[in-house]
């Protein structure tokens, strides 16, 4: 993928490329890639909004939101995967197959006709719960954190305000 492309894709005129170019931030893991592709396309946010991107099922402006989520992210020192949350164009199947994040559990539940995934990122260990519903003509994914196991240090850290507020 050439970054310049991407750039050039984003900054165009024309709607279908503007949203090829979203697609294309949404599958980039590199975050020096991401930073540079921010730093020409984000001051220019306002006048890309602009452009009416269509879609018929469900409008195509919310990948653009992604999009720009992802990049506002990537310039800031939190972890990508950050970017699952709120989003439901994330496909765990792809991300894990990028080897950005690891399936460690599948299930189909046939009632509700959905997949739930445990996922780990692979970068900053976050575990999440993932519901893919796929079986229309827009799948889509809801990611949740897991809740995190409460180590030592961090149960350590907690106490303290309340040992010496109260004691
Ligand atoms: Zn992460």
């Amino acid at each position: 993928m050439d970054l310049n492309d991407v750039t050039t894709k984003l900054l165009s005129e024309d709607s279908h490329e503007i949203y090829t170019g979203c697609w294309e931030v949404l599958r980039l893991h590199d975050r020096d890639a991401l930073r540079l592709i921010a730093a020409s396309v984000l001051p220019k946010k306002a006048r890309i909004q602009m452009h009416d991107l269509g879609g018929a099922l469900r409008s195509n402006s919310e990948v653009l939101e992604q999009a720009f989520r992802k990049l506002e992210i990537s310039t800031g020192s939190k972890c990508l995967c950050t970017a699952y949350f709120g989003s439901t164009r994330y496909d765990p199947k792809k991300e894990a197959d990028c080897g950005i994040v690891s399936i460690e559990h599948e299930k189909f539940e046939e009632n509700t006709w959905s997949t739930h995934f445990d996922c780990l990122c692979l970068r900053c260990n976050r575990k999440f719960y993932v519901t893919g519903e796929e079986a229309g003509h827009v799948p889509y994914w809801t990611w949740q954190a897991k809740k995190r196991v409460v180590t030592s240090s961090t149960a350590r850290q907690k106490k303290c305000p309340v040992l010496s507020g109260h004691f």
